[in-house]
């Protein structure tokens, strides 16, 4: 064998140690032995020998005795890296260590463990649940107007909020032991979806008493007590909760709440007994001007040493429970949020409560802040997902039909290709949608997936501004005009509020994401660092070396990944599947690859600046959350029975995740602060360039966009999930009613169309018209009785509201007269 060829064959075989994550030794072992087969094959003369054998040795011995590694390399390492390490408050390590990680670390850590998501098996409803859902939601958004709710009321009405009460709405996470509902958080995403697609305000009303609060809290952190006192009253409605921590000064950065709780000693019916005054000021609190109990986060100081620690005065952020009935609570007054949900400020001075008002008890005093961070999965991850996914559901639906029914230029809309740009986007989202809502609401009832829950709390709620803008554009005047009939200007105006709970969008996408995901997801970096902070530094470099080196093992072994992957075009890389997914799996292995390796490196270069960098940390927030919703595509798209019909929206949804990948791995490279490093990032990610995937296709695009004109499997699935009253009793239904028979009268009714606009058939107005085609033959009796069945309905259906001046001046309070609108052909005919 020539030198050349060995060189070669070395060279394969090492690259595929490190892409086959081979250890130390082996890799240190076939280093060795290449030196020596060059020797044999007189490559490497006896000189050269001695000095590679003079290098490698020491090397060699050093990498691979641990207790001489640690001595001569680890230990001034971690040395350097403690001190480094930005010290870190314990709210900070509070809101790190919170929650768990899910499937998303296995596409952070570049190798994923397919069977990991293939075994996941998504929650079925129960008995319980599915006839929860069929009936008493059922029954409740039959009751729901939401026009009269949002424009007259500016409330629900009081049979509303009893039926609410009495059927348990607000105990869906209570456990049955409680008297609660106990639901699975995919049937609490359920019921929540179901009723957004009837009334945003019933919706969130229902959500925040199932979300972060006084519920949830005392389910996981009550004292037997707290249990047995507010738990039956919370269920049976009798008690109506709000949580309190944002306020004037103190919204995204909560742990920095002014509000203050001092230990106080109070003589009460002659009984000495420790309490709590309460200073506080709190805004935007959802339910405050209803709620009869108050759940509230501030911060507890024990100046005197009352708690029994005289050298504690500072606990931290607290959580109590106490009646907004009590003293010195000033409750009731409303915010408007764009939709009449109860939201409201609350006020506190000196407001005593005794100690025992501490969810937990005295016990849990300083430990409010990761009390929140570890039930926050629950907004995160099951109701504001819920809300976007019933957004969807409802436009794609409606969205759908109308841009079937409305024609302009002798067309329906929905044919045209700018406005198909629009409905093939509605529909690759919603698939999106549901697809990550199904997954994360399964991860929910796993575990409390902290860092899954802060990416689908971004993505899906952007995702579902962008569903609604697009339907906005595609219904032009018809959802401009507010009223009974528009089925989606609430949702427009009220938008914002899902953008701006549960940790605003912006800090979410550019702080939380990847700033959370890195470190959790990550196989090395937490290790590392609890490694660096262990006050047993014997202990603590043992462990460091550990995960030193693994960390150093794993760099080299995902850049090698991305790279052979990338230059045999995905080949080598896995899928857990066969058939049209399994291109786009080994597309995203490939990406998850360079992600790992992008982030270490990104870690590596900047450290903590780049917590700071949050345009650079937010585009690798991007890659990680468009690689989880991807996968969960495929997951979702296999799940359903690989339907056909349903394979352009799968195919649209990985598309766009991908170019959202790209886009983020780019721009984060071509931003990178160091040109060179940025450029071999870009290398190693894509070695041959951006390649073919640059989104979906207008081809894609518009096999989508017809679909959502028909009726297909999917939208046959989401018409099982939304609230769909009868005919103009529900603006939806409406619409819904309207698509339908003209579906059943397609594709007669356009070929009609047709011979009128080429004057094939002649005459004034409909009738005049149907009846010339039925006699030249053109049409059949029956399809023309269909078309005339089916034009009031259609005329109906694409009608907007007014108003008299007087209920609008008095927003509702004098009753408006409705005129009914009618074809200009009708008033020809009369005249
Ligand atoms: C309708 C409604 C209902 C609510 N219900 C409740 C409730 O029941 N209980 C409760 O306690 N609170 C509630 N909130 C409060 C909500 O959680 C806060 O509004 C939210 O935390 C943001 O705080 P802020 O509005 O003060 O915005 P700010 O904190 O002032 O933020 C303004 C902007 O700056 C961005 N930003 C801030 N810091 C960073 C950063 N480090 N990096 C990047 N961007 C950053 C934010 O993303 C945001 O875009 C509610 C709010 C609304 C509007």
């Amino acid at each position: 064998m020539s030198n050349v060829l060995f060189g070669l064959f070395a060279a394969v075989v090492l690259v595929g140690l490190v892409y086959s994550g081979a250890s130390l030794l082996t890799f240190t072992a076939a280093v060795g032995a290449a030196a020596l087969g060059f020797y044999a094959l007189g490559g490497l003369g006896t000189v050269g020998l001695t000095i590679f054998a003079v290098l490698y040795v020491p090397v060699a011995v050093v990498l691979n005795v641990p207790a001489l590694r640690r001595g001569v390399l680890t230990s001034p390492i971690f040395k350097a890296f403690s001190k480094a390490l930005p010290a870190m408050s314990q709210t900070e390590k509070d809101a790190l260590e919170a929650g768990d990680t899910w499937w998303e670390a296995e596409m952070f850590g570049g190798k994923p463990d397919w069977s990991k998501l293939m075994n996941v098996k998504y929650t079925e409803l129960t008995a319980d649940e599915k006839s929860f859902l069929e009936n008493e939601t059922e029954e409740l958004c039959k009751m729901l107007d939401d026009w009269k709710i949002t424009f007259e009321l500016k409330d629900l009405p009081q049979e509303v909020w009893d039926f609410m009460g009495k059927n348990k709405f607000f105990a869906m996470l209570i456990a049955k032991e409680h008297g609660g509902l106990g639901f699975s958080p995919y049937a609490q995403s359920c019921v929540v979806a179901k009723i957004a697609t009837r009334s945003l305000t019933a919706s969130v009303t229902v959500m925040v008493p199932n979300s972060l609060g006084p519920g949830e809290l005392i389910m996981h952190y009550g004292t037997q007590e707290q249990k047995d006192y507010w738990l039956p009253r919370l269920v049976d409605g009798r008690e109506i909760p709000c949580f309190g921590l944002t306020g004037p000064e103190v919204g995204s950065d909560a742990s920095a709440i002014p509000d203050t709780g001092v230990v106080v000693k109070r003589n009460i019916n002659g009984k000495e007994e420790l309490g709590i005054m309460l200073n506080f000021s709190k805004r935007y609190i959802t339910l405050a001007p209803v709620a009869t109990v108050v759940g509230l986060a501030f911060k507890l100081k024990d100046p005197q040493g009352l708690l029994g620690d005289a050298s504690k005065t500072d606990y931290g952020i607290t959580c109590a429970l106490l009646p907004a009935d009590t003293a010195g609570v000033q409750i009731g007054r409303r915010h408007f949020p764009g939709a009449v949900f109860m939201n409201g400020p609350i006020i506190g001075r000196d407001v005593y409560i005794p100690l025992s008002s501490i969810i937990g008890g005295r016990e849990m005093a300083g430990k409010g802040w990761r009390m929140l961070v570890e039930c926050l999965s629950a907004g995160r991850g099951i109701s504001l997902p819920a809300l976007s996914a019933a957004s969807g559901w409802g436009m794609y639906l409606a969205t759908g039909a109308y841009a079937r029914i409305r024609r302009q230029f002798k067309l329906p809309i929905g044919k045209f290709e700018g406005v198909q740009e629009a409905t093939g986007k509605i529909g690759g989202l919603t698939y999106k949608l549901e697809a990550s809502r199904v997954l994360t609401a399964t991860a929910c009832a796993e575990c409390a997936p902290s860092v899954v829950t802060a990416m689908m709390k971004y993505h899906m709620t952007e995702m579902m501004r962008e569903i609604i803008l697009r339907s906005m554009d595609v219904h032009g005047g018809r959802t401009v005009i507010l009223g009974p009939r528009n089925y989606l200007g609430q949702a427009y105006q009220a938008m914002p509020v899902a953008i701006t709970v549960e940790g605003a969008n912006i800090m979410t996408r550019n702080l939380i994401v990847f700033g959370q995901g890195a470190i959790r997801c990550h196989p090395w970096v937490l290790k590392e660092m609890q490694a660096a902070q262990n006050p047993n530094k014997a202990e603590g470099l043992r462990d460091f070396d550990k995960a030193f080196f693994g960390h150093l093992g794993h760099i080299f072994n995902r850049a090698m990944r991305a790279l052979v992957l990338g230059l045999t075009g995905n080949r080598l890389a896995k899928s857990p599947v066969s058939g049209e997914m399994a291109v786009y799996a080994k597309a995203l292995e490939r990406r998850s690859a360079a992600l790992a390796f992008t982030a270490d490196v990104a870690m590596g270069v900047l450290g903590g600046e780049l917590k700071r960098r949050e345009r650079l940390s937010s585009r690798l927030g991007d890659v990680l959350s468009h690689l989880y919703m991807a996968t969960a595509v495929i997951k979702y798209y296999e799940t359903n029975g690989r339907n056909k019909e349903e394979l352009a929206h799968a195919k649209w949804a990985i598309e766009d995740s991908i170019a959202e990948i790209d886009k983020a791995f780019v721009e984060f490279n071509r931003n990178f602060p160091v040109k060179a490093i940025g450029g071999l990032l870009n290398f190693v990610a894509f070695p041959f360039g951006m390649g073919k995937t640059r989104g979906p296709s207008d081809t894609l695009n518009a096999q989508v966009a017809d679909l959502m004109m028909e009726r297909n499997v999917f939208a046959e699935r989401l018409l099982d999930k939304v609230f769909v009253g009868e005919g103009s009793s529900d603006p939806t239904g409406r619409i819904l009613e309207a698509a339908d028979k003209l579906l059943s009268i397609e594709p007669g009714y356009s070929n009609f169309l047709k011979a009128v606009s080429s004057g094939k058939v002649v005459g004034e107005g409909l009738e005049a018209q149907l009846k010339d085609a039925v006699a030249k033959k053109l049409i059949s009796a029956e399809l023309a009785q269909g078309i005339r069945e089916y034009e009031p309905i259609r005329f109906d259906a694409i009608l907007t509201d007014d108003f008299s001046k007087d209920y609008l001046r008095t927003n509702g309070q004098i009753p408006d007269e409705i005129i009914e609108a009618k074809p200009v052909s009708e008033y020809k005919e009369a005249a």
